[in-house]
């Protein structure tokens, strides 16, 4: 956990956030609208350590990161930082009602108690309302950050008692630098993903892993011989994707990055996103039409909109392999 200025590739709210707290205005809610992996909990973990500095920097006022409320936020061991984050996929009611019991007590040390609420869209509808009567009243100095990937899904009233900031996809070179900063990588792989995370710091974590490469490896292959496979060894390639849940999402993300390069390609176009792969990409779609390949692309676009229902699952893996180009 650190500061403001630690925070990469979202200048407009950083920006905002700083103008607050400077000023000391900050709204009791925020809400932190945005899609995953691109530092919404982060900032609010930087704006609980702005916020508390107990020897504020200059005339912005920067946390000076040394002093013990600074230390103890940069540890994220600070008794006043409360997180809550969905279990099972879903933020219950008895969740809400030990945040009320919290918040009925005094912060340990903090002058600005944070309470960090993430995915507030996975609320069900008492925990909610619960959480709407606390957004009401708010405790003395106490703040809330909510996150959400899909605002349209909270209750209006929630919405309302907040104020929105929204955060967007991370540019590639701000993944690329983080990657090179964080992460034991060499230049190539670290192009690379940055080129295929869709600005999901997240995703780009996960990909760091000889895991990853080995799935896009075994994956690429496949859709290469493809024209050499027989519908029994098509539904096999199916279902050993299918065996692993977890990497679902990834796989499918995959493939249509495969595809995307080829036709791309074909079109001679200038956004590969597997670089490395463009050679073998198109020697391989040297023998395939572009029709095919583009419904190809929109019959796995299909299924990974589908794929949070999980619902016939393997009916739409076996339609999805049997019909690849
Ligand atoms: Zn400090």
């Amino acid at each position: 956990m650190a500061g403001f200025d630690d925070i990469l590739g979202q200048d407009a709210v950083v920006t905002i956030l700083k103008r607050a707290v400077s000023r000391r205005r900050v709204p009791h809610a925020w809400l932190f609208c945005g899609p995953e992996g691109v530092g919404k909990s982060l900032t609010a973990a930087a704006l609980a350590l702005e916020l508390n500095c107990r020897n504020p920097v200059g005339p912005f006022a920067h946390a000076c990161g040394v002093c013990p409320s600074c230390k103890a936020f940069i540890a994220e061991s600070h008794p006043d930082f409360i997180r809550i984050q969905p279990q099972k996929n879903e933020i219950r009611i008895a969740q809400v009602r030990e945040l009320c019991a919290t918040l009925e007590k005094k912060p340990f040390s903090a002058s600005k108690r944070m309470v960090l609420i993430k995915n507030i869209e996975k609320m069900n509808v008492s925990a909610a309302n619960a959480a709407l009567k606390i957004l009401e009243e708010p405790p003395e100095n106490t703040h809330f950050i909510l996150t959400t990937q899909e605002p349209a899904r909270l209750l209006p009233t929630i919405r309302s008692r907040c104020q929105v900031l929204v955060f967007h996809a991370l540019p590639e070179d701000v993944i690329e630098r983080l990657l090179r900063r964080d992460q034991v990588i060499d230049d190539e792989k670290a192009r690379l993903i940055a080129s295929q995370c869709s600005g999901n710091m997240k995703r780009a974590l996960s990909m760091v892993h000889p895991e990853w490469f080995r799935l896009r490896e075994w994956l690429f292959q496949s859709i290469e011989q493809l024209d050499r496979f027989d519908p029994s060894l098509r539904l096999a390639f199916g279902e050993s994707i299918l065996s692993k849940p977890k990497l679902l999402a990834e796989s499918l993300d995959l493939i249509a990055s495969w595809y995307r390069d080829a036709i791309d390609i074909q079109h001679r176009g200038r956004h590969i996103i597997n670089i490395d792969r463009s050679q073998r990409i198109a020697e391989v779609i040297e023998h395939r039409n572009s029709r095919d390949l583009l419904r190809s692309l929109d019959i796995v676009l299909r299924f990974r909109s589908k794929i949070e229902s999980r619902a016939n699952a393997k009916l739409m893996m076996d339609t999805l392999v049997l019909t690849l180009a």
